[in-house]
């Protein structure tokens, strides 16, 4: 059993005193000082691990006040607090021991859209693709590009001053701030816009803290002119946070925004932003240029900026193949053809040209294009090309080359990709040799990495793979860092590029030098007590007050080296989580985890989970625990065996005795286990999996609820009570018994059985079932016509027509079904962690499945969920290849000439809600489908949906319910109650379609019921 996880790092009670005094000063927002909190934001996508005192998340600029004032109470004045938006810093840059002020929960709202003007009006917390949605009804977009945009915060945005793809055109985020809204330290609120010289004049008269930053920095500006100019490097990326070459603008008005943007959250607090916004470029078009090396594509890269494109983004093999492997590439793969007689492609240029007058914007890329094949082939030059015109087919490249950011740190093995010198930036007529440099430096080392840049920028990226796990690779950290900087001296540029300092301002004094003192005067006179994001950019010039140092942090791997190998590998799905924060995907109509876009709390989203469970097998460890080995007493124990301590325990958690382990335990019940995160998270952190695990020795410590085994003997029930559909459904759907399931049980809106029986239908029929003697008696050509299905429990006794349906189908088709006899599949033992039950399931499964394979007649499920159960969860439990059992589609897609090549002409047009397993693991499968109705003369457009909110029975347990349909209604609901197309929706998942039925009362139909509809009609045609 494990141990009660009762020790666990306090919070500080000076931050207790801190916040509960914030609570009493009528703090809207929320306070969060449990653990499980601070352990979610102790990290973000750095190869660091801070744990913060607790986390506030502000509900608007009042809070922020609040915050600031107490901060400055004399009692108070060495609590520290560091801002914090979506949490994608690569250099710990919102990462504090003290607190943690997370904007974008609360205040992410966009307050104004002003069209004629071009600009808007948000708050911190807005996610920039969340405000590109709201600005593409006006033909309108927030130009700096970033590989987080689904995720990072114009805070933080502001913050690190972002930038990526396309800066050379449109420039820094700091280029398209108009005017900011930050909350200094006491208190005072600050509007901050270009001030003419007579509104600095009477700016510098204000009292306080206004008065003095004026002057100051105007002092700065006058008296250190030269030093200024001679520090500051002249680049596309200039050097961001505390800009001093810039407090005056291009045209003689002084910017406080130029010392605000990039300063990481350690002058002030930003509450809201004005900016600039732009028209959407009405064309645009893509060159994606193939070469043979990867210093071939860089060197030609600089050349082609002659050929004046928006901009151009050079790859590297290696990240190309990350992609290639991943289900991005699905969407992208007819512009990257490769052909037999092409080399290997080792680089990529992707050159973007952007315009209004598409003649000329044509124009320029047949230019282009001639001059590729002028050169193509000859010494450093490409081989081939590909052109995508329009902006929604060059989005998924863009896409594509984002996702492969994040696919980088997926590489197999302990080694990982790690940032810490990702983002250099040299003049971009340096790039090329400074990237040979580079690369020698970590060949040197004999390091693995792969590359891609902004070539136009000047800027690389580049993670070198390192196991920091392992004390002496950490240190190479130190080394490789001062071998970069020193190139990055030696070839004009940075070291901070563009995600920012974080940790790594260690490097500012040096870099800055005679001109660092003045760095030091401006924070002190916005924060004197260095309490705001201390140590990043710079210190007030305290006695005993430093800078952090890249070696003098906390790291993951230091953290994550005290858990045994033998458990880190069993837990390898969240001990890889490297916090990159896709996860945190705003889209409603995108899959990635829906209990986070539900409850907007990072503890309910994969990182948050991978998160908590790493402390957890941490702390377990600590005493002495191995829950590799405990999880082996489980399953070899009988139930009954630990069962007076378990009440002991369960008693004792009624009594509120703390246990860390209820802190992971809430946060994996919201879960839905949809499985998205497996297929799209790029570091492949597969929750459902450690969830799974950890409530197994969750639940051999303290009592189960009823409902959970009610829910894991559900498929075990369903033959016996399905033979009594009748009294079933009155028993289970009369009022008394519905209040008794809700309140006693815990499980509402059970589905009713079908008041046929399958056995019937089949018989009805004449479809056999699949036993080794009927196989046996088929001739080759009924065996090669025959398919076999594997029933899942959902649809065979509470859709059974559905069966039916698919059998009345393909027997139109031709085929020759046959019906496997009904075996529980065990998804949802696995669901809610009855392990020994699960792995027994599948080992039974496979047994028959194989014996059934053998005979060369193959197998498919119709529910997406359960499927891929065969191939996923049984992966781990069943040694040797497991039996083949596609989904519907890709069988189907295989047999194409079976179906009608039907009139065009009679075609419709639909549209498919697919289910969130198979949309993120088996994404090919989607265009199959796509495949079998164009077959049949129709048109099937895939829809982007979030989840539906139900997966499996998530949706029926009763704490779930009000989060199912708030998951619903993000984006389901809007799409199924959209009058313009929801006459010919279908979904493939079980569950999807009885949560619609649940929650809008329509019954969408499977896509075999309306392949089978227009069978039916073309018949009686
Ligand atoms: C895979 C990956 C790819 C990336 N690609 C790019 C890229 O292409 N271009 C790029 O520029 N960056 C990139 N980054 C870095 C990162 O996404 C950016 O720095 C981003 O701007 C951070 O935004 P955020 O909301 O996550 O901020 P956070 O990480 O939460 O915070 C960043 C900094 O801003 C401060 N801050 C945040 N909000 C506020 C606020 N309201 N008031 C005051 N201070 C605040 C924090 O204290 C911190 O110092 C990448 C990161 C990853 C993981
Ligand atoms: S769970 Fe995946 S997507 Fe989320 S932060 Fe971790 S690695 Fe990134
Ligand atoms: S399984 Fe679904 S709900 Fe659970 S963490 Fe993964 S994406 Fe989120």
């Amino acid at each position: 059993m494990i141990p009660r996880i009762a020790e666990i790092n306090a919070t500080q009670s000076l931050y207790l005193d801190f916040i509960e005094t914030l609570k009493r000063s009528g703090f809207e927002g929320d306070l969060n000082p449990d653990y499980a909190n601070r352990v979610v934001l102790s990290t973000d996508n750095s190869i660091y691990q801070v744990l913060p005192q607790g986390v506030i998340y502000p509900k608007r600029t009042e809070d922020l006040v609040r915050i600031a004032k107490l901060a400055e109470e004399e009692r108070f004045q060495s609590v520290a607090l560091s801002a914090r938006g979506g949490g994608t810093g690569t250099n710990g840059q919102s990462l504090t021991d003290g607190l943690v002020v997370d904007v974008s929960r609360h205040m992410n709202r966009i307050l104004e859209i002003n069209p004629d003007e071009r600009w808007v009006r948000v708050q911190g917390g807005v996610v920039k693709d969340q405000l590109n949605a709201a600005l593409k009804p006006y033909g309108l977009f927030f130009a700096p590009e970033l590989s987080t945009s689904n995720r990072a915060t114009i805070g933080g945005m502001i913050n690190t001053d972002a930038s990526g793809q396309g800066s050379v055109l449109y420039g820094k985020t700091r280029d398209h701030v108009l005017d900011l809204t930050s909350v200094w330290l006491g208190g005072d609120i600050w509007h901050s816009a270009p001030l003419e010289a007579s509104e600095l004049e009477v700016a510098k008269t204000q009292p306080g803290k206004v008065g003095e930053i004026h002057r100051l920095l105007d002092e700065i500006h006058r008296d250190q002119a030269e030093l200024i100019d001679a520090c500051f490097p002249k680049l596309n990326r200039c050097l961001t946070g505390y800009d001093l070459a810039h407090i005056y603008d291009e045209s003689g008005r002084f910017n406080l925004n130029s010392i605000l943007c990039g300063a990481e959250g350690s002058l002030a607090f930003i509450a809201e932003a004005r900016l600039n916004v732009l028209p959407i470029p009405t064309y645009s078009a893509l060159v994606n240029v193939k070469y043979d090396s990867f210093e071939s594509s860089l060197r030609d890269a600089k050349s082609l900026m002659e050929w004046q494109p928006t901009s151009i983004e050079t790859i590297d093999s290696k990240v190309l193949n990350l992609a290639m492997g991943d289900i991005v590439w699905d969407t992208v793969r007819d512009y990257f053809p490769q052909r037999d007689d092409e080399p290997v492609i080792q680089g990529i240029n992707l050159i973007e040209y952007t315009g209004e007058d598409e003649a000329e914007l044509k124009g320029k890329v047949e230019r282009l294009c001639q001059h590729l094949d002028a050169v193509s082939g000859q010494a450093g030059k490409s081989f081939g090309h590909s052109v995508v015109y329009g902006s929604a087919e060059i989005n998924k490249v863009w896409a594509m080359r984002k996702k492969a950011v994040g696919l980088l740190g997926n590489t197999q093995g302990q080694k990982r990709p790690v940032p810490f010198v990702e983002d250099t930036a040299v003049p971009p007529e340096n790039l090329a040799d400074f990237i040979m440099a580079f690369r020698k430096v970590l060949d040197d080392h004999g390091l693995q990495y792969g590359m891609f840049g902004h070539v136009d920028a000047g800027v690389l990226h580049v993670r070198p793979a390192l196991d920091m796990k392992d004390a002496e690779q950490e240190k190479l950290v130190r080394t490789i860092t001062d071998e970069v900087v020193r190139l990055t001296r030696q070839y004009k540029g940075l070291l901070w590029g563009e995600h920012g300092k974080g940790v790594r301002s260690e490097y500012a004094p040096e870099f800055f030098g005679e001109l660092y003192p003045q760095l030091q005067r401006i924070k002190a006179a916005f924060d004197p007590r260095n309490q705001m994001n201390p140590g990043k950019i710079a210190t007030p010039a305290i006695e005993g007050v430093e800078l952090l140092k890249i070696d003098g942090v906390p790291t993951r791997g230091r953290h994550d080296r005290q858990i045994s190998a033998v458990v880190r590998e069993q837990y390898d799905s969240a001990m890889n989580c490297n916090g990159n924060g896709a996860c945190f995907n705003y889209d409603p109509n995108d899959a990635m985890c829906p209990s986070w876009k539900g409850t907007r709390e990072r503890v309910h989203s994969p990182k948050g989970r991978a998160s908590l469970i790493r402390e957890w097998l941490r702390l377990l460890a600590e005493q002495g625990s191995d829950p590799v080995a405990e999880a082996g007493h489980i399953r070899s124990r009988s139930w009954l065996s630990g069962l007076p301590t378990k009440v002991k325990n369960t008693l004792g958690r009624r009594r509120g005795e703390y246990d860390f382990s209820h802190e992971v335990h809430e946060a994996m019940m919201g879960c839905l286990a949809c499985k998205s995160c497996v297929g799209q998270c790029p570091i492949k952190v597969n929750v459902p999996d450690f969830r799974a695990r950890f409530l197994e020795l969750y639940y051999g410590r303290y009592l189960r609820p009823v409902k959970d085994y009610l829910v894991g003997s559900l498929e075990y029930m369903m033959p016996v009570v399905a033979r009594f559909p009748a009294p079933y459904n009155l028993l289970m759907n009369n009022p008394f018994s519905r209040a008794v399931m809700k309140h006693v049980v815990g499980l509402v809106d059970s589905p009713q059985i079908c008041r046929f029986s399958l056995k019937q239908g089949l018989k009805a029929r004449a479809i056999d079932w699949a036993t080794p003697e009927v196989i046996a008696a088929l001739s080759p050509s009924q065996k090669a016509r025959s398919v076999i299905l594997v029933q899942d429990a959902f649809t065979s006794y509470f859709e059974t027509q559905l069966v039916l349906d698919l059998a009345d189908l393909l027997t139109r088709l031709g085929f020759n079904l046959l019906v496997a006899p009904f075996k529980p599949n065990g998804k949802p033992l696995h669901v809610h962690g009855f392990m020994q039950k699960f792995e027994q399931a599948a080992k039974d499964n496979v047994a028959m499945l194989r014996a059934l394979e053998a005979s060369g007649v193959p197998l498919i499920g119709l529910d997406p969920s359960m499927t891929l159960t065969y191939r996923q969860e049984y992966r781990e439990f069943v040694s040797g290849e497991l039996p083949k059992v596609q989904l519907l589609q890709e069988w189907l897609s295989g047999e194409l000439e079976q179906l009608n090549l039907a009139d065009k002409a009679q075609g419709g047009t639909y549209r498919l809600l697919a289910h969130c397993t198979e949309k993120t693991s088996a994404a090919p499968s989607l265009r199959q489908w796509q495949s079998i109705f164009t077959a049949m003369g129709q048109e099937l457009e895939i829809l982007s949906t979030g989840c539906c909110g139900m997966s499996g029975t998530f949706g029926h347990e009763r704490e779930n319910l009000r989060r199912s349909e708030d998951i619903y209604r993000l984006s389901w609901g809007e799409i199924v109650n959209n009058k313009l197309i929801n006459g010919n929706l279908m979904a493939t998942g079980y569950s999807c379609r009885s949560q619609v039925k649940r929650m809008d009362r329509q019954q969408l139909p499977h896509p075999v019921q309306v392949l089978l509809a227009i069978l039916s009609q073309r018949a009686r045609q």
